[in-house]
């Protein structure tokens, strides 16, 4: 089913299911706000999933939605996430899909972290 991140949030996503530890996730990072784990089908060295806890689709909806806590929390945990996994000093690339025409295939919001080598330009 396409994405237009603008449905009302499934509670049986996939996300959703490994937030509630009905599926297995390999945890880099977990905190009150946000939980990262490696993308299952990785398209860098590295490449991690930022998810917040709460119930939100996109990256809109997490903005309106959200509270300033957890939007500061979930950023925070980025952040956070980066360090875990020894980016910080090489750099890496954050990217969040929204909706039909980025591809975005679960709909709960989340933002891939790319690194462990040059990215080049794009990653889709
Ligand atoms: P796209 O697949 O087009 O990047 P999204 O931005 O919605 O769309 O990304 C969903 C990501 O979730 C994909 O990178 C996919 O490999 C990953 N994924 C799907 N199922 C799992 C899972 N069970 N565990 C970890 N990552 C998953």
């Amino acid at each position: 089913m396409p994405v237009t991140g603008l449905e009302p949030y499934d509670d049986q996503n996939i996300f959703a299911r490994i937030l509630r530890g009905e599926i297995p996730n390999k945890t880099v990072y977990e905190d009150e706000c946000a939980l990262a784990f490696h993308d299952i089908s990785p398209q860098a060295s590295v490449h991690v999933l930022v998810i917040p806890k709460g119930p939100y689709v996109s990256s809109v909806d997490f903005a309106a939605r959200a509270s300033d806590s957890e939007i500061a929390g979930f950023w925070r945990a980025v952040g956070k996430v980066a360090a875990a996994l020894g980016l910080e000093t090489e750099g890496y690339r954050l990217l969040s899909n929204h909706g039909l025409n980025a591809g975005q295939e679960v709909p709960h919001f989340h933002v891939h972290v790319f690194g462990g080598g040059p990215l080049g330009r794009m990653i889709s």
